[in-house]
């Protein structure tokens, strides 16, 4: 079988590797969908030098779908055939965190699939099975993909904002998870203002019910926020870009008493706490992915209110065309790109 293994500098590698087998309480997962999410794009630019040793790298990949393939002694709660999709973190499974599910913030520490363990970005996937969540019949298994990870971050990010059919809501980056909260806020009732610098995907952004764009490569983001929301700014706004500039503005153009949240990880930035934070009484949070129930919810939430996660996925590769997928997702300008088997 094939993986692809991240070697650094934008080079990766179709590596052939064994096929796992499963030991006690594992399962063998046939991928059949394997989201390309921003975070792999991480391993993909660093430094071959900060990669360490090549033949010791992982396979990437964090948003896995597929079918079970094998079942290890002692597994309970799934079978072979079911359709999963895998919450892609492992802790000690006793923990506080891990006990509420948030395996990925285990006190002990968390191995994370695709860095640490190998990734989906491979035809076989070996899994504890307690990873394993029930892919709903109604989804395909990009869909699911898609929920692994950056749609299902964008999800909860909007549940800690506790969105509302009454809110506006500013969202800064179009890319998967951006689009995303544009296509949930839409669908909770919100009135979306979706933010980007690429027309591409604020087209997009429009098809996943944005009521309003800016092209903030063409305008001042804050400004044309405060024009469409009476001068006041957005009840809520969020950051999936983790640029400190679009951090400024997310801050910036949320009104006073409003909430933001910032999603998009990296750098560093700067506050002028006083006139930026506490004069506005502003409530900021933090969402970093979501916990293993998580991912059942959104997933629901996709069938339930018929979200049209299908029209985010733009672009589909076979694991054989990596390369290609890794240079276009690279550049930015796509909406969600998936690799998918038959
Ligand atoms: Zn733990
Ligand atoms: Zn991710």
């Amino acid at each position: 079988m094939k993986g692809v293994i991240f070697l650094g500098d934008r080079e990766l590698e179709i590596r052939e590797l064994p096929k796992p087998a499963p030991g006690p309480g594992e399962v063998v997962i046939a991928m059949k969908a394997s989201g390309l999410c921003g975070s792999d794009l991480r391993p993909y630019r660093t430094a071959k030098d900060q990669r360490g040793d090549p033949a010791r790298l992982k396979v990437g990949g964090h948003e896995p779908c597929g079918v079970i393939a094998e079942a290890g002694e002692g597994v309970a709660g799934v079978r072979v055939g079911d359709r999963v999709m895998m919450h892609h973190y492992t802790g000690c499974g006793t923990c506080k965190m891990c006990r509420i599910g948030y395996t990925q913030m285990c006190i002990l520490g968390s191995d994370v699939y695709g860095r640490a363990q190998n990734g989906g970005h491979e035809d076989f996937l070996l899994a504890p099975a307690s990873t394993c969540v029930a892919l709903p019949d109604a989804l395909s298994f990009e869909e699911g993909a898609a929920c692994a990870c950056g749609t299902g971050t964008a999800f909860h990010a909007l549940k800690r904002l506790s969105i509302s059919g009454a809110d506006t809501i500013a969202i800064f980056g179009q890319g998967p998870v951006g689009a995303s909260a544009t296509m949930f806020a839409a669908a909770m009732g919100a009135r979306v203002i979706a933010v980007d610098v690429v027309p591409a995907r604020l087209e997009l952004a429009k098809k996943l019910g944005a009521a309003v764009t800016i092209d903030a490569a063409e305008r001042d983001s804050v400004e044309a926020i405060r024009e469409v929301t009476h001068g006041e700014g957005a009840h809520a706004t969020l950051d999936a870009t983790g640029i400190p500039e679009a951090r400024i503005n997310a801050v910036d153009s949320a009104m006073l008493w409003g909430k933001v949240c910032f999603v998009g990880e990296g750098n560093t930035t700067t506050f002028d706490v006083s006139p930026q934070i506490i004069h506005k009484q502003l409530t900021i949070y933090g969402s970093w992915t979501f916990s293993l129930g998580g991912l059942a919810e959104v997933a629901d939430f996709v069938v339930e209110r018929n979200v049209p996660l299908l029209d985010l996925i733009t672009h589909r590769f076979t694991l054989d065309q990596a390369v290609e997928a890794y240079r276009l997702f690279d550049g930015g300008g796509t909406g969600k790109v998936v690799f998918t088997w038959p």
